[in-house]
């Protein structure tokens, strides 16, 4: 795919994290959902989206899914950027509690925030790309 990005180079990478309302109804945490979207990274570019409404929910609701509490909005806010650009950075999620910012569970109070970071593994796959184009 060609990349969308004059601007990001092998040797300038460039991540395009856009501050956006709410992706959809369905995932949007105003209702009943079992779902929530809280950032979207899109496929083969190297832009995200982070949803600033459906975070402000989910961090003030637990939800009728009887979601974990979350940590507070700032906190999920940063955590969601981070999550997306691992994203952007060809970062996968994880299942572990040692997979750090790309474990889901990352958003709970309960993750300990000094696992809320990429980890070596992370930046292992990172420095072995040449440019952001997400996965
Ligand atoms: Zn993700």
């Amino acid at each position: 795919m060609q990349h969308p990005d004059p601007f990001s180079s092998n040797e300038l990478w460039v991540l395009h994290l856009i501050h956006a309302y709410e992706l959809s109804e369905a995932s949007d945490f105003d209702a009943d959902e079992t779902a929530y979207t809280a950032g979207k990274a899109v496929s083969g570019t190297n832009v995200a989206y982070v949803f600033s409404e459906t975070i402000r929910d989910r961090a003030a609701f637990a939800g009728s899914a009887g979601f974990p509490k979350t940590v507070d909005e700032n906190t999920l806010k940063l955590r969601t950027v981070l999550h997306e650009a691992g994203h952007l950075m060809g970062l996968v999620h994880g299942t572990t509690p040692w997979d750090g910012i790309m474990n889901l569970n990352s958003q709970f109070e309960t993750w300990p925030a000094a696992d809320a970071k990429f980890t070596l593994k992370d930046f292992g796959i990172i420095q072995s790309i040449s440019k952001p184009t997400g996965i």
